[in-house]
């Protein structure tokens, strides 16, 4: 029988790993595989995470694994399928947390399991997903060099994506479905200082079109009128979903799929808690999720007191 288990090991979970160690804690982080860091992993350039500016985010989430590491964490690959709560014969409650690779009981749990990009949910998209549409412009933006390509969402995501591209790309367009972006006003200001860079207000992207890859995209005014737009690639940034599906039934979920818990991180089951971007809050980076999982921990510490 665990203290705990983690699952996930992006900066959440990672957060949780050091400071479970750090406790005393008898801890296992399952990730679903050998790549931690989460969506850290996939940004170019991290600009506001304290003390660390411009730091690549393949290397930050590296050195987050790294620290855990070097505490001394435990870890294992599995893709938890499932979460039972169940009773020992003093009456203590812990938890038997399946995978599809094995089983493991533990105490308390630390949900750090994150998010995932949203789809478009246009036609074309699918069929041409790997074939010029692609949700990671650092993952694949080099194979879009000298290439005209575009970028639909206003976000922290879809900027950063559209800034980074603009160096490799000879034009990137970004369409965004109002007049106004979402993303930080830092981001803005660079976005808007790049020569090679469009941006197509008021409208949408509502089919991807090709032989055997992207060469068109249609975007559509909010007004309704469409045209078809000539591009190598689509880049899709238009929000993340969370990654919830074995904790449903366990634990109390907004409609979206998030994971109720107040800064306290304590969900609506006894010894569940919930850290990073997979909690219900105002404000996913990476230093909300880092804090999340110190503050787990230290009230997981708490509940085992009373246990
Ligand atoms: P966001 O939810 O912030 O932005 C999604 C964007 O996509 C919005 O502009 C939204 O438009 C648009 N959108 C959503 N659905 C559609 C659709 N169907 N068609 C067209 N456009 C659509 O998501 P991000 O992925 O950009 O960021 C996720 C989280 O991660 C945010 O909290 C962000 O702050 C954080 N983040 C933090 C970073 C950092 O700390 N450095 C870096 C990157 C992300 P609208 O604006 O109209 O709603």
């Amino acid at each position: 029988m665990l203290d705990m288990i983690i699952i996930g090991s992006g900066p959440a979970g990672l957060s949780a790993a050091v400071y479970a160690k750090r406790a005393g804690l008898d801890s296992l982080v399952i990730e679903k595989e050998y790549v931690s860091g989460g969506q850290v992993l996939l940004t170019y350039e991290v600009d506001n995470y304290l003390g660390l500016p411009g730091m690549n985010g393949f290397d930050l989430g590296t050195k987050f694994r790294e620290h855990a590491d070097g505490a001394g964490a435990s870890f294992a690959t599995d893709r938890v399928v499932s979460i039972e709560p169940c009773e020992d014969a003093e009456g203590k409650r812990f938890y038997r947390v399946k995978g599809a690779e094995g089983s493991h009981e533990a105490r308390t749990i630390v949900a750090a399991t994150g998010t995932v990009h949203r789809l478009l949910g246009v036609p074309g998209e699918d069929r041409f997903t790997g074939k010029g549409v692609s949700y990671c412009a650092t993952c694949d933006g080099a194979f879009f060099k000298k290439k005209e390509v575009a970028v639909v969402g206003g976000g922290d995501v879809a900027v950063e994506d559209a800034i980074y591209l603009a160096r490799l790309c000879s034009k990137v367009t970004l369409i965004h479905r109002r007049d106004r972006l979402r993303a930080a006003k830092s981001l803005q200001d660079r976005l808007f200082a790049l020569e090679n860079v469009e941006i197509v207000w008021n409208a949408n992207v509502t089919e991807v079109q090709g032989d055997k890859k992207v060469e068109n995209i249609i975007i559509t005014s909010n007004s309704g009128a469409s045209l078809a737009y000539p591009v190598d690639g689509l880049f899709i940034a238009v929000g993340i979903t969370p990654v919830s599906e074995c904790f449903r039934g366990l634990v109390e979920m907004d409609e979206s799929g998030y994971i109720v818990a107040g800064e306290d991180c304590a969900t609506s089951a006894p010894g569940v808690f919930v850290a990073g971007d997979l909690r219900t809050k105002k404000l996913r980076q990476i230093v909300t999720a880092v804090s999340d999982g110190a503050v787990a921990v230290s009230m997981a510490g708490n509940y085992l007191e009373t246990l």
